[in-house]
């Protein structure tokens, strides 16, 4: 038997980078997946086809995590497709660069709503179906630059690190009905968002890592494998820093 056979999963921001390989990684051992996208219907269905061509169950379903109706919504069509809802992945998440002085309104609030806030509105639409069932995992994407901070990212910083309070107060107020909240927190992961890193400050990252290079999807999909699973069932309110060794908190 599977890790995850006759679990449910949903991975919200699946449709590329870290959410598609943690998609990936839960189907492979049995879950059936919900890969959500904001607004990459083909890439969320060729994760899907994937799924699919492997033996496993998946769906797409399209749902902007700032919105908190459509964040009730995507629970309700996990429901509605696969019966219940298990293993909760808050994944999705923006980068609006610049430093502080120059950083605009808008972009403060693009990252707090959609990093921090959308976290908040998908845990709360599932901490509902999970309480009633009394058994449940949540993991949160936050990053080393929560843990850390970074100059010219004072607002992922801050939703980063607002992920990490979240993810304990969860977890102390889940743990009487047997739901468990953690956080991964990634190092420097090969994905879009870092795509756009110079040579130069792919280099200078690189060097301040001890294991002297960025990290995968699947090196991240691994951490959360563990945690969703039963054999993190006496692991709650934890940050597992994935990122080669950038901090050692
Ligand atoms: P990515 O390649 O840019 O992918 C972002 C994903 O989030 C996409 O699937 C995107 O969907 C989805 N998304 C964005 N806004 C959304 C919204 N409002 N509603 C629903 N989905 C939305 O990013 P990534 O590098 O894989 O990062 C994934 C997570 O890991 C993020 O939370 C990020 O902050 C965190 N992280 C990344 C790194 C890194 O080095 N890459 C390090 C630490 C933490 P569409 O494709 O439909 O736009």
């Amino acid at each position: 038997m599977a890790r995850f056979d006759e679990k449910v999963a949903l991975v919200t921001g699946a449709s590329r980078g870290i959410g598609a390989a943690i998609a990936l990684r839960l189907a492979s051992e049995g879950a059936a997946v919900v890969v959500n996208y904001a607004g990459s219907r083909d890439a969320a269905v060729s994760v899907v086809d994937a799924i699919v061509a492997g033996g496993g169950r998946a769906i797409a379903v399209q749902a902007d995590v700032t919105d908190p109706a459509a964040c009730t919504g995507l629970v309700q069509s996990t429901i509605d497709a696969y019966g219940t809802l298990d293993i909760l992945v808050n994944n999705a998440g923006i980068t609006r660069d610049g430093l502080l002085v120059r950083m605009s309104d808008e972009d403060w609030d693009a990252v707090l709503t959609t990093n921090l806030t959308g976290v908040f509105s998908m845990t709360r639409a599932a901490a509902k179906v999970m309480m009633k069932a009394r058994t449940g995992s949540i993991v949160n994407i936050s990053s080393v630059v929560g843990i850390a901070g970074n100059a010219g990212q004072a607002n992922y910083a801050a939703a980063k690190a607002g992920v990490i309070g979240l993810t304990r107060s969860v977890a102390r107020e889940l743990a009487s009905r047997n739901v468990r909240c953690n956080a991964v927190a990634p190092g420097f992961i090969e994905t879009d968002m870092t795509a756009k890193l110079t040579d130069a400050q792919r280099e200078a990252i690189a060097s301040g890592v001890a294991l002297g290079r960025f990290g995968s999807g699947e090196d991240v999909a691994a951490a959360v494998a563990f945690l969703a699973s039963d054999e993190g069932s006496y692991v709650t309110g934890q940050v597992l820093a994935v990122d080669g060794g950038m901090t050692f908190a």
